[in-house]
């Protein structure tokens, strides 16, 4: 791996120097600023690092320039270039060999003794550091977290206390902004953590295909327990494939028993480790901070066994998290980027939001220039605030961007702007299609006994080809959270005595998702079953448009047999359904071919007109035929 000399020096409290001592000692190759090393070789070096004393001067070979001085003092090296022409009156550029005693008095100046090693023997030539290995296009990145959990447990407090602990404040002191997503460093990697607790945002975001959350921190109170939320969470977590470790929060309160918690969390399908399951349990105080270290842990043990990439170079993905709008500064979104670069100068399309990204800041409000994958960024230079869940587009130039958010709203004013959701109706299309193998169902009832009940009624229900499963029930109206859960797994809310709050409803409408309230069991068993049945098969309507006599057969060398009729009544359309009959039988059932009046292809040919028709696959007709024309209408 390749290490930064500048950072292991301060992992230490020694100067680059110091370590570039060390190196020189051990003959590993480096260039002044970093060096590659093997894993275990990276051990040795800390270990001789532990045993240099501050003061210890710094023995290099010479000759030096004034960039390597800079590098070995761990300053800027126009510092360097500055002290050279006021202190010692030497004029040199970065990469002027200094006079030995003149690069000895540099270093007093900065506070550092310097020694030359074999000052006897020529520099070798500079070291070659090993070519850094190509960088493999796919790389590691930080793992994406969300906080949910039941109100009160603690998630807020948990996100804060982390963000408190792991996260400096910015060097302007103030306090560091809400941007909707922040990151810690550990020594043994980062994460990144979606500030906004709770798993409606979570869903939400879903909703609109945004799969941001890699790991799932589910907080359980241990003053209480497994809770209608919790609940809730462990669903909606578990139809997104994310996994769950469960934190057990407030353990600093006074005769808390978190085992406890474990059988419920068992009773839920989150078996801990404990009980031989793979839930990651950890027990933690958002109060008092124990166990957050521990569990910051844990989530980079999940993330590595996810072994979650990316490739910074390759097409973006990214999505915005948060957006508002900021009195000074208009439109600002905090995007996260799965995928490739983010960078400033861009232009971006966003929904139908669009813009050049003017200035970009990171989640600790200092300027940045890109954002690679997993980390947080807030963009601003938009038109119009866009909404959390959106995915980002980047466009070459800013009018294409304009221009498709034109197009995108003009679309969304079309009537056929439709949602994507399932319906009991819809469900046999989808059946037929092999969209659907399960009918998903999330169930609301009044209360607990309830919801019970209607579950084991209708997860009894199945045929050959459906499946009913229910992906989340729970007490009270159907609520919004559901909808959106409903949208993403392609599900019918079911409510038992209840009735859906009306942002549900609107928000159902909008995406097109069904929610279906009963009073009564049979009925609301009869309907699923029916669906499943196909019995809600749309219902088609024959629909008489006319009459027509054939008075004539011709056979004609360029097209064929050909009718010649006559329409009695009504009309013939191109294209309709037709049912020939000869006396009372029915000799043909099918469709027109083709229909011409005179020498012309004709659309349709109405009452008192002659015409000539072909019909699909059929050319058994004689004269005194008649035929029926009429088309299917679904009812
Ligand atoms: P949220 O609704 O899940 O975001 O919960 P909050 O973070 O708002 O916390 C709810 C309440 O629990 C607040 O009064 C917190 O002070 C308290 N609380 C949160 N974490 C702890 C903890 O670790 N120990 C104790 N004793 N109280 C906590």
């Amino acid at each position: 791996m390749s290490i930064q000399i500048a950072d292991l020096a301060n992992e230490f409290g020694l100067k680059p120097g110091h370590v570039v001592t060390v190196l020189d000692d051990l003959e590993i190759a480096h260039d002044h600023s970093s060096f590659e090393v093997a894993d275990e070789d990276l051990e040795l070096i800390r270990e001789a690092l532990r045993e240099v004393p501050r003061d210890a001067p710094l023995r290099v070979r010479g000759p030096l320039t004034p960039r390597e001085a800079a590098a070995l003092l761990g300053v800027q090296a126009g510092e360097v270039q500055k002290t050279l022409v006021s202190k010692l009156r030497t004029m040199a550029t970065l990469t002027t060999q200094l006079k030995p005693e003149v690069a000895e008095k540099l270093f007093e100046l900065f506070g550092s003794r310097l020694e030359w090693k074999e000052a006897s023997e020529p520099k070798p030539a500079a070291p070659k550091p090993r070519p850094a290995p190509k960088q493999p296009a796919v790389q590691k990145r930080p793992p994406v977290v969300t906080i949910m959990g039941h109100v009160d447990h603690g998630k807020t407090s948990l996100l804060d206390k982390i963000r408190k602990s792991n996260v400096v404040d910015t060097e302007h002191g103030g306090i560091t902004q809400h941007i909707g997503a922040y990151q810690v460093e550990l020594p043994e990697g980062k994460i990144t953590f979606i500030d906004t607790p709770g798993h409606e945002a979570f869903t939400a975001m879903r909703a609109r295909g945004a799969m941001v959350t890699d790991i799932a921190v589910l907080v359980v109170a241990a003053d209480d327990s497994v809770m209608p939320q919790t609940r809730e969470a462990i669903s909606h977590a578990k139809n997104a494939k994310v996994p769950i470790i469960v934190a057990i929060n407030k353990i600093d309160l006074p005769g808390v028993n978190p085992d406890r918690i474990l059988t419920d969390l068992t009773q839920e399908g989150l078996v801990p480790e404990a009980f031989g399951g793979d839930t990651i349990v950890c027990k933690v105080s958002a109060h008092t901070g124990e166990g957050i270290a521990n569990l910051l842990e844990m989530i980079l043990l999940q993330a590595e066994m996810l072994q979650l990439t990316a490739d910074p170079k390759g097409p973006l993905e990214a999505y915005v998290v948060e957006a508002r709008r900021d009195k000074g500064r208009g439109p600002v979104a905090t995007v996260l980027v799965k995928n490739g670069t983010l960078r400033k100068g861009q232009s971006l399309l966003i929904g139908t939001a669009y813009g050049r990204i003017r200035n970009m800041l990171d989640y600790r409000g200092r300027p940045i220039d890109e954002a690679g994958p997993s980390v947080p960024a807030e963009v601003m230079g938009l038109n119009e605030v866009p909404d959390a869940g959106q995915k980002v587009e980047v466009f070459e130039r800013e009018a294409d961007a304009r221009e498709e958010a034109e197009r995108r709203i003009e679309a969304s004013k079309s009537p056929t702007h439709a949602g994507r959701g399932l319906t009991l109706k819809g469900l046999r299309e989808k059946l037929n299609q092999g969209e659907l193998k399960e009918l998903n169902l999330i169930v609301r009832a009044d209360v607990q006994g309830t919801v019970e009940a209607v579950c084991g009624q209708l997860e009894r229900i199945k045929n050959d080809e459906v499946q009913v499963r229910i992906i989340h029930r729970g007490v009270g109206n159907v609520t919004r959270s559901d909808v959106d859960l409903a949208d993403t797994a392609t599900a019918i809310c079911v409510g038992f005595n209840v009735s859906a709050e009306s942002d549900a409803r609107n928000q159902a409408k909008q995406r097109g998702v069904e929610i279906r309230t009963y009073r009564i069991i049979y009925e609301l068993k009869e309907d699923i079953e029916k669906a499943i049945q196909g019995m809600l098969e749309p219902k088609f309507e024959e629909q008489r448009l006319g009459a027509v006599e054939i008075r004539m057969v011709f056979d004609l060398s360029r097209y064929g047999k050909v009718a010649g009729c006559y329409v009695t009544e009504g009309k013939v359309v191109r294209g309709c359904q037709v049912r020939v009959r000869r006396g009372s039988e029915v000799v043909y059932e099918g469709r027109v071919a083709s229909l011409r009046h005179l020498k012309d292809d004709v659309r349709e040919m109405t009452a008192g007109f002659e015409c000539g028709i072909q019909f699909d696959g059929w050319t058994g007709f004689q004269e005194g035929d008649v035929i029926e024309a009429f088309e299917r209408v679904q009812v």
